[in-house]
């Protein structure tokens, strides 16, 4: 194993869009880092669809508002139907500007926004990029640097990295958790889901907002995500798997729906997989000088679009105090702020997507009628609106203590509590 004697001030585990943001905020306040991952080039798999006015301030951030703009488009809202595709109640959004200054919710493809998040980071002067490395283990000593363990994946050579700070970034089954001790806490909601991406020269014709079939039967969404570009995702039924729906001749009854009179011959399966959606909050996010990020510290089931948004307010949280704590700006001890302000923030937004996932799966017949029922007076309830149909999240929790107060974009340095804002802790 070789080992490099250069101490580097951060090495960031897996770039994915957790990573990525991590990675090109630092280095836009000037850090050095280095950025590995397993994989040469961004996951291919279409996963995350969906993202709120709040998170697109921090893409715009990063410099991608405008190229944002070109993937992505704004979302008509939310409309809960019956088992039979009638409409139970429809929550409208205008398309227009909200708070943050963007469409309050913005449909896009995964793969497409981390290849513009992807090429933005390699355009950073004080970033490196290494791809084909898998990390296999972090070492924390009581007192000098962190040492991460990594192999070569087309040479096989393996080798040792030391950083000041390491952050975590490396997704669902994270090494660099694994590393510091840190485990899943299960909050108990697991359910298989099959996820179809299709593309059609086509125009369905639907209305432009996220349709959510409350069918305790057959659960459904559906939503258009680009000009050519379909998603469903249909809950799947015991002893179903993602090989039964391989042929688009097969999806066909459950897309007709929508698809209406398009000739199946015309729908081009861009590809079925099935994923297990999990609500899990790990134990602890942070050891000394190791963080965890986005997947690694947390799942959020995908019902309310928000589990990518979350890892990068992680990254929006965390990149400000770690460049003022290297840079002498701020104490160490705010780095205590991560875990207290994103934590709480991060469980209550897990809480409303089991919510708004069993509320659309559960129940029987007995829970459909019910649903019939109650839907159409949802928008009476005081505070559904804001917190399921509108993109407001919850305020971040105050910190126990810091000595600092964020402004926007930088870090004034006075001395006080940290304020509380909208910005579930990202304060861009
Ligand atoms: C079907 C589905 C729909 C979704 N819809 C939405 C949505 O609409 N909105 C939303 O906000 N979120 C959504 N999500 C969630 C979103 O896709 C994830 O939360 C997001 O990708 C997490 O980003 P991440 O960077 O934290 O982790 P990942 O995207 O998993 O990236 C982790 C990176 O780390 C690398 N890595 C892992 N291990 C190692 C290692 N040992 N060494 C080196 N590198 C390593 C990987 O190669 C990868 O590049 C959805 C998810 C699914 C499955």
């Amino acid at each position: 194993m070789s080992s490099s004697s250069n101490v580097l001030p951060v090495v960031v585990v897996g770039a994915g869009p957790s990573g990525v943001t991590a990675a090109t905020l630092l280095a836009q306040y000037g850090v050095e880092v280095l950025v590995l991952d397993r994989w040469a080039s961004v996951y291919p798999q279409p996963r995350a669809v969906h993202l709120d006015d709040e998170i697109y301030r921090i893409v715009a951030r990063l410099g991608l508002a405008d190229e944002f703009a070109r993937i992505s488009r704004p979302s008509q809202g939310l409309r809960l139907m019956d088992p039979e595709h009638r409409v139970l109640a429809e929550f409208r959004r205008d398309g227009g500007a909200g708070r943050h200054g963007f469409p309050q919710a913005n449909m896009f493809d995964q793969p497409e926004l981390e290849a513009l998040l992807r090429a933005n980071l390699c355009a950073q002067p004080s970033v490196t990029f290494r791809g084909d490395v898998l990390v296999t283990a972090v070492h924390q000593s009581a007192a000098g640097p962190v040492r991460v363990d990594l192999t070569d994946r087309t040479t096989g050579e393996t080798e040792a990295i030391e950083a000041t700070y390491v952050l975590g970034c490396d997704g669902a089954n994270s090494v660099v958790r694994r590393s510091i001790g840190a485990t899943m806490q299960d909050l108990r909601f697991e359910q298989r889901w099959l996820v179809v991406d299709v593309n059609t020269d086509h125009d369905l014709g639907q209305w432009e907002g996220v349709h959510q079939v409350c069918d305790t039967d057959r659960a459904a969404t559906y939503m258009r995500i680009s000009e050519r570009r379909y998603r469903w995702e249909f809950q799947l039924k015991d002893g179903e798997t993602s090989q039964d729906f391989e042929d688009i001749a097969v999806l066909d009854p459950l897309l007709r729906p929508w698809t209406g009179a398009v000739p199946v011959a015309d729908l081009e399966l861009v590809r079925v997989a099935e994923y297990t959606f999990r609500a899990q909050l790990a134990d602890r996010w942070r050891d000394r000088n190791v963080f965890l990020l986005g997947d690694a510290a947390h799942l959020t089931p995908p019902f309310i679009g928000q589990g990518m948004g979350a890892g990068l307010r992680d990254a929006a949280n965390l990149a400000w105090k770690l460049a003022g704590v290297l840079q002498g700006h701020l104490a160490p001890v705010v780095l205590d702020t991560y875990e207290q302000e994103r934590r709480p923030h991060t469980a209550q937004m897990i809480r409303l997507a089991i919510v708004v996932g069993t509320a659309m799966t559960r129940g029987g017949r007995t829970g459909d009628l019910l649903r019939r029922l109650v839907a159409p007076r949802l928008h009476l309830v005081p505070g559904f609106r804001a917190r399921v149909l509108d993109s407001t999240t919850p305020p971040c929790a105050r910190a126990r203590s810091s000595p600092v107060v964020a402004d926007a974009g930088g870090w004034p340095a006075r001395s006080a509590r940290t304020r509380r804002s909208t910005a579930g802790g990202s304060t861009t």
